[in-house]
């Protein structure tokens, strides 16, 4: 009879907490393009990984340290995790409920099913499992299925209604709109009136002729127009609805829309 996992070790949790929080430091340095931050958070994230041993730690249950109520769902779902595949899971505090209430759905098909992983990926919710029950793979990714959406409808952080976010930097998250705002992220699909330096994002704006262009504010100012198309441009006047936007090429020719009919957010 295999020995049930050990939990992480207090000194363990503190080191897996500092690492944790280094690569998020790094996160934001990277995000903020400032190379002397960058260098600092990427030194003292391999400082907090040099001090860790992944192999020791890897099959011990890695219960997050917010677990609170959920404390012995979790511990569930991470005791069906195999040895070597880490026995942690990758997704905040909102979603708990939702993975709790799926694990025990799937035990009442398969009690024995293994989890591989289960995370958030591009805003969403993952589950990779395996069972050894002829035929009831499809039954199981029903749930998951079903899962998945309810997860894609609730904030990751507090469990609310949410919807996708984005931070205009490529990371998306399901979020409220209170989470979002404290985040800095902007929903997905939104709809402003007229774009501003603080419009941080990329944005799809349709002329009232159809056509379409994508303005980059990730950072604050105009980096792209349209990709290739129009490299390089000078704004003359940036897109408001109900009137046109302006460039100048770099052969010196302006160029303007047509009347902007909607201004929508899709990063
Ligand atoms: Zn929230």
């Amino acid at each position: 009879m295999p020995r049930d996992p050990e939990e992480l070790t207090e000194t363990e949790r503190a080191q897996q907490r500092a690492a944790r929080s280094a690569s998020e430091d790094l996160r934001a340095a990277v995000d903020s393009g400032d190379s002397d931050e960058k260098r600092a958070a990427f030194g003292q994230l391999l400082q907090t990984l040099g001090n860790m041993d992944p192999q020791s730690t890897r099959d011990k249950l890695h219960i997050p340290d917010d677990a609170g109520e959920y404390r012995d769902g979790l511990v569930a779902i991470l005791q069906r995790i195999p040895p070597n595949w880490g026995r942690w899971i990758s997704c905040s505090k909102g979603w708990y409920p939702i993975i709790i209430a799926l694990d025990q759905a799937l035990a009442a098909i398969d009690p024995d099913y293994e989890l591989h992983q289960a995370k958030e990926k591009l805003g969403g919710l993952r589950y990779y499992f395996r069972t050894r029950i002829e035929g009831a793979r499809e039954q199981m990714n029903a749930l998951i299925r079903a899962a998945e959406e309810q997860a894609a409808a609730t904030c990751e952080l507090c469990g609310e209604p949410g919807v996708r976010h984005s931070n205009g930097r490529g990371w998306l998250m399901t979020l409220c709109a209170a989470c979002a705002t404290e985040r800095g992220y902007g929903r997905i699909g939104e709809l402003v009136n007229d774009l501003g330096p603080d419009h941080r994002g990329v944005w799809r704006v349709t002329d009232y002729a159809g056509d379409e262009s994508i303005w980059d504010l990730t950072n604050g100012e105009v980096s792209i127009i349209d990709g290739e198309r129009y490299r390089d441009a000078t704004v003359l006047a940036l897109p408001s609805v109900l009137r046109s936007w302006r460039i100048r090429l770099t052969d010196g020719n302006e160029l303007a829309s047509e009347l902007i009919a909607a201004i929508e957010r899709i990063r």
